[in-house]
């Protein structure tokens, strides 16, 4: 039996389904969660379904999330999306389950998880849910406000059919999505829209960004400035797409410093493979989009040289 199968078989032999995704998350955590959850309640009304993992700032407009109690999950069937490794999931009780299953498209470091479901090829863990929607479609109910989601977790993971994981496969998903009753130029605005504080943080990135002779950039995001312009962590996704837009930047580090002291970093690459720089250093993602930590200015430089050597290399062969 195929994964998409399974996992149906799974789903309908729970009454109680929890579903989880990734901390901090972005629309394609939310999408492929929710949208999950949506299918499932419209295909099988009598089932208990929740959408779990706490606080969703920001992306509120997308879904809410659910409070459960530990006794909820006695006897249910706990999916986890979007989320390669299991510390990032979203509420730790994943595992208070009878069984667990992962979908995901990072690539699959930590195969936790009964029943793993993973494709990095996909462009978004949402475009995997959209697949298992329609391998199983005779048994399965789409509905305006799953495919509103999966739409959302499409458009965000892929930088709105930019970024090289976009496929045809892809665009053929998020048309059939699209056909669906909402507003897609109403959610991309949404989902585009940022405060004006968000908008001089990127003003300053433009201004303050340094590029070598290879096309590795950096940008350093230390606490006080973060207080100035007034900007929490999760508000600095808006601004991590913008230096692949300058000529010549091949792959840069964004450094944010936590209020602990240490610093997220957020890694993109146009060419160069960086997420093995990154799982040195306490992360991991995709080949073009990694996530980091450094403990102190020392550990920021150590991966910043790691970059420019990644950069000097891809240059040199060509
Ligand atoms: P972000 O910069 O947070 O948008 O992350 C980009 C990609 O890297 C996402 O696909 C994340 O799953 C992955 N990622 C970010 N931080 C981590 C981490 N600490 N460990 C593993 N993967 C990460």
């Amino acid at each position: 039996m195929d994964v998409a199968k399974e996992i149906l078989t799974k789903i309908k032999a729970y009454q109680t389904i929890i579903i989880h995704r990734h901390q901090r998350p972005d629309p394609d955590a939310i999408g492929s969660q929710v949208g999950l959850a949506e299918i499932v309640r419209a295909s099988f009304p009598d089932k208990k379904v929740y959408q779990v993992g706490g606080s969703v700032e920001g992306l509120e407009f997308l879904a809410k999330m659910d409070d459960v109690t530990d006794a909820t999950y006695q006897n249910a069937l706990v999916i986890v999306t979007d989320t390669a490794n299991s510390p990032r999931i979203s509420d730790e009780r994943y595992n208070l389950g009878a069984e667990l299953i992962k979908i995901d498209h990072h690539p699959n470091d930590d195969p936790y998880g009964d029943l793993v479901w993973v494709n990095t090829k996909a462009s978004s863990c949402s475009e995997i849910i959209a697949d298992f929607y329609h391998l199983n479609e005779d048994e399965l109910t789409m509905n305006n406000n799953a495919a509103r989601l999966l739409y959302a977790g499409i458009v965000g993971d892929t930088g709105r059919f930019l970024y090289p994981a976009t496929t045809a496969h892809t665009l053929e998903v998020a048309a059939e999505l699209m056909a669906y009753d909402f507003s897609a130029a109403d959610l991309n605005r949404e989902l585009e829209k940022m405060p004006m504080r968000v908008a001089k943080l990127a003003g300053y990135v433009y201004q303050n960004i340094y590029v070598d002779e290879f096309g590795a950039a950096k940008i350093m995001l230390p606490q006080s400035l973060l207080n100035e312009y007034g900007i929490v962590d999760s508000e600095t996704a808006a601004i991590v797409s913008l230096p692949g837009a300058i000529e010549n930047v091949v792959a840069w580090g964004i450094f944010v410093e936590q209020p602990e002291g240490y610093y997220r970093v957020r890694l993109r690459s146009k060419g160069p493979v960086i997420n093995e720089l990154a799982k040195k250093h306490h992360g991991g993602g995709h080949p073009l989009a990694s996530g980091a930590n450094a403990k102190n200015q020392k550990e920021v430089d150590e991966i910043y040289t790691e970059i420019q050597q990644l950069c000097k290399t891809y240059k040199n062969k060509g």
